[in-house]
């Protein structure tokens, strides 16, 4: 049965011109899409795996579906697999985006399509399509919170101690989140409205690298931010902020000043709207989250994949220029969360049961 599938040419080639089928199909026969996600540390790439696939079978497709569980070379060969197995469309999540480049030339050598999901895959042409959230707002958004909560524009004039963590160094997003936050908090560093007492502050945006957790690593985190809560703060001297980048980056700090006895939570940012984490700004621990709702993303990349096995252009208004190209890109809208309207996005959007929210 797959093997009269596979003769038949696909749609992809030829504008979706294949004669129905006795559903009144649309063309969608033997369409083979691989979809390779980093790892399932977080849920959210569970759920955006899960979303993907649901949505790309509801179409007729056939999917392939892999984690790479944070390896590199494991996410190389499983792009490589899918390429030799004739997929016509490969999704996929870069563990390290520059790394991932040669195992999608090999896709499109293949003939298949390549669309970046979340993360973009760098220095290569082939790369077709890119569906993620707005970067720079992400990291603005969590920038632009701790600015409020201390009252920086209310003319407030500290000093106040806030310590900076950004994302993995491999990963494309995580140099533009920085961006975002910097361009908030960066000229209240320069003023010593804002201060780190452990000193790891970046010379500019572009240097953000240097206080990168790897791999978005929420032990490693943890270590990091135990390290400098010991050597730094644990004299009673008030840590005010921690710019966390994601939820992984915010639980391993929250862990650490629970575990260091304070009688206060600093303000603690993230990113995600991970269950644990949305508890954790129920229950006062994690001040805010900025929410990416990832069933949105998964559709989106499922119909621009449907567009063009129905030969039509999919939705790609905006560019992102990957060192090579400029990639036609989606991008969604990201949403602040924090406790005051976390039931109203979360909980009535259907993201997230009252019950896992700890409501
Ligand atoms: C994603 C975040 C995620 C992080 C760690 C980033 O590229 O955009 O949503 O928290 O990777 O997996």
């Amino acid at each position: 049965l797959a093997a009269t599938a596979m003769l038949v040419p696909l749609a992809a080639c030829g504008g979706g011109t294949r004669g129905t089928t006795a559903g009144g199909g649309s063309g969608s026969d033997g369409v083979k899409v691989g979809i390779s996600m980093p790892e399932q540390m977080l849920e959210r790439w569970k759920i955006d795996g899960e979303n993907l696939k649901k949505q790309l079978e509801g179409y007729g497709y056939d999917v392939t579906l892999q984690y790479a569980d944070g390896k590199t070379d494991l996410q190389t060969s499983q792009i490589q697999n899918m390429a030799n197995n004739g997929m016509n469309y490969v999704v996929i999540a870069s563990i390290d985006g520059t790394a991932t480049g040669a195992a999608a030339e090999q896709v499109a050598a293949n003939g298949g399509k390549v669309i970046a999901y979340d993360r973009l895959i760098m220095n290569t042409d082939a790369v077709d399509y890119y569906a993620t959230f707005s970067l720079e707002d992400v990291g603005r958004m969590q920038g632009e919170y701790i600015e409020q909560k201390l009252g920086l524009k209310d003319g407030q004039k500290g000093p106040f101690n806030v310590e900076l963590m950004a994302g993995s160094p491999t990963d494309n997003n995580a140099g533009y989140y920085f961006k975002g936050a910097w361009d908030v908090l960066g000229p209240y560093f320069k003023s010593g409205v804002l201060q780190s007492k452990s000193g790891k502050v970046p010379s500019s945006a572009d240097d953000w690298q240097s206080i990168g957790i790897d791999n978005w690593d929420r032990q490693k985190a943890q270590n990091e931010m135990e390290n400098r809560i010991n050597s730094f703060y644990n004299d009673g001297t008030k840590l005010d902020a921690v710019l966390a980048q994601n939820d992984a980056e915010a639980t391993g700090t929250y862990n650490t000043v629970e575990a260091a006895g304070w009688d206060y939570y600093p303000i603690i940012t993230g990113q995600d709207a991970e269950k644990a984490n949305v508890q954790a700004i129920v229950q006062g621990k994690q001040s805010m989250t900025v929410y990416k709702d990832t069933r949105e993303l998964a559709k989106a990349t499922a119909e621009m994949i449907k567009a063009l096995v129905d030969g039509k252009e999919p939705s790609a208004p905006d560019t992102f220029n990957n060192g090579t190209k400029d990639v036609p890109s989606q991008l969604l809208t990201p949403v602040t969360v924090d406790k005051d309207n976390l039931k109203e996005v979360l909980v009535d959007g259907g993201y997230i049961s009252a019950a896992d929210a700890g409501l």
